[in-house]
């Protein structure tokens, strides 16, 4: 059987995500497994990114360029357009490639007219560039590239700076290192890059960080299997700090998949803590299982909904507790551009309703005089200074605990780092401490 080809399986990817709900996490590792190691995955990895973090803009494009709105049934070949359309006006390929790829792909989609369409279009759209700029400049959703609803609420919540956010969630994340405490240290490790040929540099606040010049493959990294390093941004590696875990302590990391917070907390404390990770979801859960496995950790895992406690609690309470919430993801749409796609506006109130009832469910395991750190990596404040100010208006045994740091802004509650800030994910962390030790 012949191999599909890069701009088929980018297509394809594409429109899982936008016309099935998939994540692009999920749908992109499927998607390679059909082609070798090399650059085609690097340009499969570049067209599937990019198509979804233009995806806005791209949707705007079509509707000026197709005479005629697509069939739902036809979204395939909508999504190969978009395809098409960010590699004519993103990447370097020269135009007479981009159309007779895409114009191939089409072909294997048993539809007779694709290959026409997305010819017409194609060629169509670099005629008619100067109406695609101006359009680019003159509407907000296409200009930022975002749905309108998160353009709305972005700029509600940051006035002065929403359009810096937008602009960052449109850019490259950094890849940044958590070198393993227990292993080596940072400057020793940074060497170890530079002998392989990677450079790499400390990070701001994050003290086990290392940002490199260049994303890598993990493979390339020395030691990665051995567990001497992991990939985690610098903003979530602020997560064991503040939890400040001591030796001895009874931990609950309570939304652990897939375990970067996890392991941090252990290796910074020399795996000596007695920590139990809950997540609900078995399959993240096996993240957890491997990330701690390759490490050389271990913790008490529970698959559980953590809302539960009689199906994983013993009832004895945990001096510390991390809650990494579920949430909207709105800060980390750089290195997850899907979100644009798969996040509606009425996720948020829905979202907010389970933070606030996971926040009550891991107070109650908390013990008197214990801390526990709330953490998003969202910048909607709903989900993260008004949920804390909701929570303390509902408990008298809780106070909030000032973190006194060099990062991010003060909220009205806890503190924000916004996307891109010092090379950062948007990151949210809330301290409260339980009265009464
Ligand atoms: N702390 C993780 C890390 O640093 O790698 C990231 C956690 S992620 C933001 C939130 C996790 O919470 C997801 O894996 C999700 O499946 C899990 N989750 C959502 N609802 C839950 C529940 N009711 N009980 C336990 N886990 C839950």
């Amino acid at each position: 059987m012949a191999k599909p080809d890069v701009r088929t399986l980018a297509a394809q990817v594409v429109h899982e995500v936008r016309g099935q709900g998939r994540s692009l996490g999920t749908a992109l590792p499927t998607a390679e497994q059909h082609l070798g190691e090399g650059s085609s995955r690097a340009l499969l990895r570049e067209l599937c990114y990019g198509s979804l973090r233009y995806a806005p803009r791209l949707d705007a494009w079509l509707d000026l360029l197709l005479a005629q709105p697509l069939r739902r049934r036809d979204a395939p070949v909508g999504a190969l357009l978009q395809v098409g359309l960010y590699e004519l006006f993103f990447l370097r390929t020269p135009d007479y490639a981009v159309v007779s790829e895409t114009v191939r792909a089409a072909r294997g989609f048993k539809r007779p007219w694709a290959a026409k369409l997305v010819n017409a279009v194609l060629r169509n759209a670099r005629r008619r560039e100067g109406e695609l700029a101006a359009l680019a400049e003159s509407e907000e959703v296409a200009h930022y590239a975002h749905p309108a609803w998160l353009i709305r609420r972005l700029r509600a919540d940051w006035p002065r700076d929403w359009q810096r956010i937008l602009d960052e969630n449109n850019a490259r994340a950094p890849m940044t290192l958590r070198v393993n405490a227990m292993r080596t240290t940072p400057e020793a490790y940074r060497e170890r890059l530079a002998e392989a040929g990677l450079g790499a540099q400390p990070a701001r606040y994050a003290a086990d960080a290392l940002v490199l010049d260049e994303p890598a493959d993990v493979a390339q990294l020395p030691g990665f299997a051995a567990g001497e390093v992991s990939v985690q941004d610098a903003a979530a590696q602020l997560a064991a700090g503040l939890l400040d875990a001591q030796t001895g302590q009874h931990v609950l990391d309570a939304c652990a998949a897939p375990g970067g917070k996890t392991a941090h907390i252990l290796e910074r404390a020399r795996g000596e803590v007695d920590l139990t990770a809950v997540e609900v979801d078995a399959g993240r859960m096996r993240r957890v299982e491997d990330t701690l496995a390759r490490l050389g950790l271990s913790a008490r895992l529970a698959t559980a909904d953590l809302a539960q406690p009689e199906a994983w609690w013993d009832g004895r309470p945990f001096e510390r507790v991390l809650l990494d919430a579920p949430c909207s993801a709105t800060g980390v749409i750089r290195r997850h551009p899907d979100i644009k796609s798969l996040r509606r506006e009425e996720d948020i109130e829905d979202l907010t309703r389970r933070q606030q009832a996971l926040l009550d469910v891991a107070w109650s395991v908390l013990a008197p005089g214990g801390r526990l750190v709330y953490a998003t990596c969202s910048i909607l404040r709903t989900e993260n200074a008004l949920n804390i100010e909701r929570f303390l208006r509902r408990r008298d045994d809780a106070r909030e605990l000032p973190i006194e740091a060099p990062w991010g802004q003060a909220e009205s509650h806890g503190r924000q780092i916004l996307p891109g800030e010092d090379g950062m994910d948007g990151f949210y962390y809330a301290c409260l401490g339980k009265d009464g030790a």
